[in-house]
């Protein structure tokens, strides 16, 4: 698996997010790239980019995933729409979850589970649909799955 980070995480994290990539066919993964772009962006928050295979190039996926927010700036409000709801027959609304990155980590977390998402419905590894709110619903859970994972690793050396 070509994991390649470019962001000081903590050790618990890097183990994390290869254990959760590693449960899938990496095969045509070309990369999944993180990385810190404090001083190296204006832009401020997450995001990320999933590039799909060209045939030509003989290229598979490639991932990137970035993060921008300094220290000052956690915690970071994060408000997805993870759905929509049917008001009646012609209108419908954006379903949102509201919660906050506390973390480097917590941001990390987010935006390679929602990239994931993208390679993994695409290469047809998991069910669903390649929408945004579907994305953006991956992205939760793997953030939090890392908080549990966090709060017992911190736990331990209480
Ligand atoms: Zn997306």
């Amino acid at each position: 698996m070509n994991l390649q980070i470019k962001a000081s995480l903590s050790p618990e994290c890097v183990a994390f997010l290869r254990g959760r990539l590693a449960r899938f066919d990496f095969r045509h993964l070309e990369y999944f790239r993180l990385y810190d772009r404090i001083n190296a962006s204006v832009t401020v928050g997450v995001w990320g980019r999933c590039k799909y295979p060209n045939r030509k190039k003989k290229l598979g996926y490639r991932i990137r995933c970035c993060v921008s927010i300094t220290r000052s700036e956690f915690p970071y409000p994060a408000k997805w729409a993870v759905g929509t709801r049917q008001l009646d027959a012609k209108n419908w609304e954006w379903v949102w979850r509201e919660d906050q990155l506390r973390t480097l980590e917590e941001a990390v977390a987010w935006i390679a589970g929602h990239e994931a998402f993208h390679w993994l419905r695409h290469s047809r590894q998991i069910p669903g649909r390649n929408h945004e709110t579907q994305a953006n619903r991956a992205g939760f859970a793997w953030l939090d799955e890392w908080r549990e994972i966090a709060a017992t690793s911190e736990g331990r050396f209480i």
